[in-house]
């Protein structure tokens, strides 16, 4: 047995309270722009339906880029039209409506067509061409929640730590189409990004000095180390969000943007000026550099900001 295998007989995961509370006291100073997106002027069904196929192919693929390109592609004024493209999605249909991304490798046009074929049938089937019917309660939890009502969608249902479902009600919420009740109890999204951030801001760790070797190098695929770990985040997220006195879907979103505009795996800008792309430009505020930068760990120890997430090609990651 090697030394990862025996250090995963148990959970090798920590989390570190004190390092979730000197980064939400960096970040509770943040406050949501009201951004408006190309979308943001239809009507509900045709937001809910555009952000649902959208949330359902969203693995492994910059979130701007596919977002950007199936506005262009499958984006329709009305619902019912949308559903029906959908419907019809060929391997040719991703292909080429993902043209020239940089990894080619990731588009996986067979993997995303089925996606929003099955997205777009569970539509017709079993929620009767409406898609507010998944948030007729107007609840994320609970008996015909949104949460309990997406596990009949199979892009939804695979991943343990449900990221797509939580992802998808994340951004109804974030987005204001949806008034949710219980929008506060939106459990977090947990992402290869946030994997990244939470290691190096060492609000989760192991002490076994296998499975941090293994971080370093990102030599590891073991689904139980990848799924402990997921948890590890999860519960540090919303313990940062907690202390930080934020909704976890407005941590979750703030902490993602950090992530991946300075926190990136092969390189990190921790004192330089945020990336004049970014998705929502109201994270500047915070700070010209890093905000995480006072209690970083990989900050103070520039060793660790070679810990990268586990490398996993599935469709939740
Ligand atoms: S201070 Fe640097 S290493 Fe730490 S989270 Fe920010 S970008 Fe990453």
């Amino acid at each position: 047995m090697s030394g990862i295998d025996r250090a995963l007989a148990k959970n090798p995961f920590e989390v570190d309270p004190t390092q979730c509370y000197l980064a939400a006291a960096s970040l509770k100073a943040f406050s949501p722009g009201n951004e408006r997106y190309p979308w943001s002027h239809a009507s509900k069904p045709t937001q809910i339906a555009f952000k649902l196929f959208f949330v359902s192919i969203c693995h492994q693929i910059n979130w701007d880029f596919l977002q950007r390109r199936m506005f262009e592609a499958l984006f329709a004024e009305d619902h019912e039209s949308m559903i029906l493209m959908a419907s019809a999605a060929k391997p040719a249909t991703i292909s080429s409506m993902l043209t020239g991304y940089h990894r080619p490798e990731r588009i996986r046009p067979a993997e995303r067509a089925k996606y929003l074929r099955e997205t777009a049938k569970s539509i017709l089937l079993d929620f009767h061409r409406d898609p507010t019917e998944l948030v007729s309660t107007h609840r994320v939890f609970g008996e015909g929640g949104l949460l309990e009502l997406l596990k009949k969608i199979p892009a939804f249902a695979e991943d343990p730590l449900s990221k797509k479902a939580n992802a998808f009600a994340q951004e109804l919420a974030r987005e204001r189409i949806v008034d949710f009740e219980d929008a506060d109890l939106i459990p977090p999204a947990i992402d290869y990004h946030l994997i990244r951030l939470y290691l190096r801001t060492g609000r989760v760790f192991s002490k076994d000095k296998h499975i941090s070797s293994s971080l370093r190098t990102g030599t590891t695929h073991r689904m139980r180390l990848t799924k402990l770990l997921r948890e590890g985040v999860s519960e540090a997220l919303s313990l940062t969000a907690s202390y930080a006195g934020m909704p976890v879907h407005e941590l979750n979103y703030l902490e993602w943007q950090i992530a991946r505009s300075r926190c990136e795996k092969d390189s990190t800008n921790c004192d330089g000026d945020w990336p004049a792309d970014l998705l929502d430009g109201s994270v500047t505020v915070l700070s010209s550099g890093c905000p995480l930068r006072g209690s970083c760990t990989a900050y103070a120890m520039p060793e660790w900001r070679t810990m990268v997430e586990p490398e996993l090609k599935k469709a939740f990651y």
